[in-house]
């Protein structure tokens, strides 16, 4: 036997040490409840991270201990993010917009010994019937509200910290570390467990210059929240480049946004849709209202960038960098960009391949498998569901629930979204195989139809369901919400739509709301549109 390389474990714990030693001075600035700013560094994260591991095996964790979070955006959130596991334990982050039940539910499901919380979210505990489960509730202390009876001072478990000859149990790269629950869009929220290894790999391919390209260069403010997907990792890539955090709490108002970015001189930002949707409108507004960085870079995902979108940032000053991920592969699954072969296609174009869900990083496998189970050929065209594979794809949830119909026998992941993808690699989302509308035996996607009418220059949001219909099967519906100021008309939307696809595309009806309700991580809730919209045709035959 040869020998080769070591077999070095590959832990969160090595990256919070390297950027204390290396960026020791880079700061994380986190923004207060009251708006003013907190300012730490990378040593001081890993000195308190330290500490928190020391206070928490001190208060009697063992291994595999799960540690909830309810928490905005900042820097004990990120203590607990590197803390937790260090002492060998797991943080589990709690979606503060999921409904009480969900969190009830999810609470117990994942076990739940301690919890920190915000004192700002200590309303929110009462969502558990007023009586928590945890065995010890930390209180994170951003106002002069005393800590209630019974609950204890995160401050205290941090202390004196950790004596600077203590060492971390030495930890396995493939311990679990962290734990977020799907958003439940589909059936009931299902834990997804992040490894040590997992969440490495995960922030060495999200920095590469192809996907999210992070550095020590960068000044980044992750908007998306730390109880999703852990921010989509982006608190571990940046730690593991060093680049300087701005995390805005629980302000994620657009002006308070631009506030923030112009201030802390904010490079790279990354969050849903809706989020930039009203920077743009602000900046659009009063251009020179905010000194921004050029060339600012938004991390779009969660759910499509219409390209209207993408060509709107531009004409900002703004690139959107579009890429597509779910809990269960923490997230990063594919990013959109353009690549030299592109250089000389028309502007329209380059936007069509960056509103894709682009080309999967490395160690990231794709492939699309049609309902008779035959996988089909990459040419733009043929649609399918996406399967996955990799380093950071789940193999399974927490307590092994409804895993036998998510993976295949052959170890993919079947990530109920429905695809194409071309030639060159790039991945487009046609619909959730939910949501796809079935006419007449031929499908249509929803999913175009709603960028299509996001591109209107009345429209503000769109959202087509489908409905079921007595002859063909099913029908679209538009759900439309109108631009500030403007009136919609179905005729005109009709002729708008009817330049860009087929008749029988087109939906059948519209309706009008002044907005479309949204999930607990701001994606449309269709199925609420569907089950509000069943009986459309009910009076409306053939
Ligand atoms: P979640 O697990 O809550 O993050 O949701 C994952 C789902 O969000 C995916 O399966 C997609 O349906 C959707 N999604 C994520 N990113 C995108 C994107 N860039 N475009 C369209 N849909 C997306």
């Amino acid at each position: 036997m040869h020998a080769t390389m070591m077999n070095y474990p590959l832990t969160t714990n090595h990256l919070i040490a390297r950027a204390a030693k290396l960026f020791g001075e880079v700061e994380i600035v986190s923004q207060a409840p009251d708006r003013s700013l907190i300012r730490h560094t990378y040593a001081d994260l890993h000195a308190r991270s330290r500490a928190l591991a020391h206070g928490l095996l001190t208060a009697g964790l063992q291994p595999g201990d799960r540690v909830a979070t309810l928490m905005w955006n900042h820097h004990a959130h990120m203590e607990v993010y590197f803390g937790v596991p260090m002492a060998g334990g797991v943080y589990h982050t709690l979606n503060l917009r999921l409904s009480p039940e969900d969190l009830a539910h999810i609470v117990s499901d994942a076990g739940d010994r301690y919890l920190v919380i915000d004192d700002v979210l200590l309303p929110l505990l009462a969502k558990f019937g007023g009586r928590p489960p945890f065995e010890r509730i930390f209180v994170v202390r951003w106002t002069d509200q005393l800590v209630p009876e019974g609950l204890h001072e995160y401050e205290g478990l941090i202390g004196a910290g950790a004596p600077a000859d203590w060492t971390p149990p030495p930890a396995n790269e493939n311990d679990p570390i962290g734990m977020c629950y799907t958003s439940g869009t589909t059936g009931r929220p299902k834990g997804v467990v992040y490894s040590h290894r997992a969440t490495v790999l995960h922030s060495l391919a999200s920095a590469l210059p192809d996907s999210l390209d992070l550095s020590v260069r960068d000044s980044l403010c992750p908007v998306v929240p730390m109880f999703h997907v852990n921010a989509w990792g982006l608190p571990f890539t940046a730690t593991m480049v060093g680049a300087k955090q701005v995390h805005p709490g629980p302000h994620l108002q657009p002006d308070a946004l631009l506030d923030l970015w112009a201030k802390e001189r904010v490079n790279v930002s990354a969050g849903v849709p809706t989020i930039w949707m009203g920077i743009m409108k602000l900046v659009a507004q009063d251009p020179g209202k905010w000194q921004l960085q050029p060339n600012l870079r938004m991390v779009v995902g969660g759910s499509a960038a219409p390209e209207s979108m993408i060509a709107a940032m531009d004409e900002l000053g703004m690139q959107v960098i579009h890429a597509w991920g779910m809990t269960e592969t923490t997230p990063l699954g594919s990013v959109a960009r353009l690549q030299p072969k592109h250089a000389q296609l028309p502007a329209a174009e380059q936007l069509k391949i960056r509103a894709k869900q682009g080309i999967a990083p490395p160690f990231v496998e794709m492939r699309v498998v049609d309902d008779q189970g035959r996988e089909v050929a990459w040419d733009g065209e043929k649609i399918g569901e996406l399967q996955v594979r990799g380093p950071w794809v789940a193999a399974g949830y927490h307590g092994g629930v409804e895993a036998a119909d998510k993976w295949t026998e052959d170890g993919w992941f079947r990530t109920g979204d429905v695809v194409t993808i071309d030639a060159d690699g790039y991945m487009q989302i046609t619909d959730r195989t939910k949501d796809l509308v079935k006419s007449g035996g031929e499908w249509i996607s929803s999913v175009a139809l709603e960028n299509a009418l996001m591109g209107h220059a009345d429209v503000a949001e769109a959202a087509v369901v489908a409905v079921p219909h007595p002859k063909w099967t099913e029908r679209p519906i538009a759900v439309v919400v109108a631009k500030p100021g403007k009136q919609l008309d179905e005729a005109a939307l009709t002729a708008y739509l009817a330049e860009r696809f087929e008749k029988w595309w087109l939906p059948d009806g519209y309706v009008v709301r002044e907005e479309i309700p949204r999930g607990a991580t701001g994606k449309f809730l269709k199925r609420q549109l569907r089950d509000e919209l069943v009986s459309w045709f009910d009076d409306k035959p053939g």
